[in-house]
């Protein structure tokens, strides 16, 4: 009957143990899966049974099942509860720990035994104490950690984070939480070991260079601030207190710009909307306001730090006093102007007194007068030259105090072209200048400035022209109502890096070969400005050793205006 309701695959089992407790007239015990008749399932059963004989004749077993299905069920839901636990404690990135209520060791990862060198005999032994032994030669300060370990397992309600100092420079952070049952049994305690040494690195190299930036930003003579992307300051130095007299929290609550000269406000705060919209560089000179409530003048410049997306995260700037310089500026500016005017006068005289023994010496018919005339002419030539770099001086501190004034008035372009060249040939024999006249145009302007333009550009470039002699004029129509004069030559050229840089105050091209020639870096400077004062633009195509074509644009006048 039994064969009909025991699970196949341990029939044979089940006769071995009766064949065996039969020989040996011994208990035997085994395990079987019986069917349910009820659901036709098989469930675990534990058999036990004993052969039974009346006089020395076998009878049969007597035996009891005891159904262990449900033990069976809770038993697997365990092994997989701890084999999820394993795995999950394993997979663990920190060093977990588990220590039970009597001090044994109830489960650890890979990770503890590396963070702390621990050999495998210690933690296999299970006990915490002879672990916490190891722990100790372990640390920098063993006492310190001890005294903690003993204090949590006396307290076992509260979760604690402690950095561990290791003697070979690691720096762990040690994070214990107790396992506290629902009625408040405390059953063990959790340890995290978390190895933050590079953490903690780099935090301390951030920490150095912020306190170098600071150390810097103190020790400078300069007023250094730091601000949002927003462009609100988070960080004045120092030197913004001593300059202004204000403590920190009113410098935070006015504002740097409550301390600017009210004639550059609207500049300075223009400019520095403009950067914070484009992240570009901030570069502005003002007045900013002193303790004594004198305003003195400053070079402010801010740059924009930016993240690896390119984000603006803050803007460092910095404000340098320049009123000394200013002042020096000033005065340098005014000896100029004195010095260009005390020369006019001599030199203007000098050449009347020239110009006039040149006319005697014409009429007069002696032989002897021809040995005077040449010397009298190169002086006249000279002389010529010095008035013009009086006048250059002269017109570089009127543009830079703003009065070199335009006296507008229409003419014909072409024709003061054409007398131009006339006066040059005159006095500069030596050089070819053609003149092609492409287009004839009315513009409206200072006539004598074209000219002086006109002058310097021609003058450039038979100063820079010593071994080719030819020199181009063109005027054309440059379209768009415009109309163009070109003075193309041969010479010596200019460097591409140098071209733009030209046109700046006092700037001579590079190369020794222009020490050569003589000059003070402000014919150009002046001929922009007056070209730009009309509306046009001078421009410059070079190659060294080849040649230069200077081009002025002008627009044309229009016939409403006068
Ligand atoms: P400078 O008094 O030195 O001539 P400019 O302002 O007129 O001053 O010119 C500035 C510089 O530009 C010159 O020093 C020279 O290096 C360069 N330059 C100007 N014109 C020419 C030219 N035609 N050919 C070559 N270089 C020139």
């Amino acid at each position: 009957v039994w064969e009909k309701v025991v699970h196949p695959d341990e029939i044979k089992l089940i006769y071995q143990y009766f064949e065996k407790s039969y020989a040996a007239q011994e208990p035997f015990e085994v395990e079987c899966r019986i069917k349910n008749a009820a659901t036709g399932n098989y469930e675990w059963y534990y058999i036990k049974a004993v052969p039974h004989f009346e006089q020395k004749n076998f009878k049969g077993f007597i035996g009891t099942a005891l159904n262990t299905q449900q033990q069976k069920d809770a038993m697997a839901i365990l092994e997989y509860r701890k084999a999820l636990l394993e795995a999950h404690t394993q997979a663990n990135l920190d060093g977990v720990l588990l220590v039970d209520a009597r001090g044994k060791i109830i489960s650890y990862n890979k990770r503890f035994i590396e963070i702390w060198n621990m050999p495998q005999e210690i933690v296999d032994a299970n006990d915490d104490d002879d672990a916490l032994s190891f722990a100790m030669t372990q640390l920098v300060n063993p006492q310190q950690f001890i005294d903690k370990v003993k204090y949590l397992y006396d307290n076992p309600t509260r979760t604690s984070i402690d950095e561990l100092e290791f003697k070979d420079g690691k720096i762990v952070e040690r994070y214990g939480y107790p396992v506290v049952g629902e009625e408040g049994t405390y059953y063990a305690w959790s340890w995290i070991f978390r190895d933050v040494t590079h953490q903690k690195q780099a935090e301390k190299i951030i920490r150095e260079s912020e306190e170098r930036f600071r150390v810097m930003a103190e020790l400078l003579p300069e007023k250094v601030s730091y601000s949002n992307p927003d462009g609100k300051v988070i960080y004045y130095n120092q030197n913004w207190v001593d300059y202004t007299g204000y403590n920190v929290e009113t410098l935070h609550g006015n504002g740097w710009t409550s301390l600017i000269h009210p004639d550059d406000v609207e500049e300075t705060q223009k400019q520095w909307k403009e950067s914070l919209e484009t992240g570009n560089d901030y570069e502005i000179g003002f007045r900013l306001r002193n303790k004594n409530g004198e305003y003195r003048w400053h070079l402010s410049r801010a740059v924009a730090l930016k993240d690896e997306e390119g984000n603006i995260t803050k803007w460092i700037g910095a404000a340098t006093e320049i009123q000394k310089i200013k002042e020096e500026e000033e005065r340098k500016g005014d000896f100029l102007k004195m010095v260009s005017h005390e020369l006019k006068t001599p030199v203007t005289s000098i050449k009347g007194y020239v110009q006039l023994l040149l006319s005697i010496l014409k009429a007069e018919e002696e032989i002897q007068s021809a040995v005077l005339e040449t010397p009298l002419i190169r002086i006249d030539n000279q002389i010529g030259r010095l008035g013009r770099l009086i006048a250059e001086m002269l017109d570089l501190s009127r543009l830079e105090s703003g009065k070199l004034e335009m006296q507008k008035e229409v003419f014909n372009l072409d024709e003061l072209l054409i007398e131009t060249v006339q006066d040059i040939k005159f006095t500069n024999t030596n050089h070819e200048i053609s003149i092609a006249l492409d287009y004839r145009g009315k513009v409206m302007g200072d006539k004598n400035r074209i000219e002086q333009v006109i002058i310097n550009l021609i003058n450039n470039s038979i100063k820079y022209s010593p071994d080719n002699t030819n020199i181009e004029a063109s005027i054309f129509a440059a379209g768009n109502n415009q109309v163009a004069v070109s003075i193309k030559d041969y010479g010596i050229g200019v460097d591409k890096k140098d071209q733009s840089k030209i046109f700046d105050r006092f700037y001579r091209a590079g190369g020794k070969s222009e020490k050569n020639y003589s000059g003070f870096g402000i014919g150009l400077f002046i001929a922009k400005e007056i070209i730009e004062r009309h509306d046009g633009l001078l421009t410059v195509e070079s190659e060294r050793e080849k040649g230069s074509v200077f081009t002025f644009i002008l627009p044309l006048a229009t016939k409403n205006k006068k």
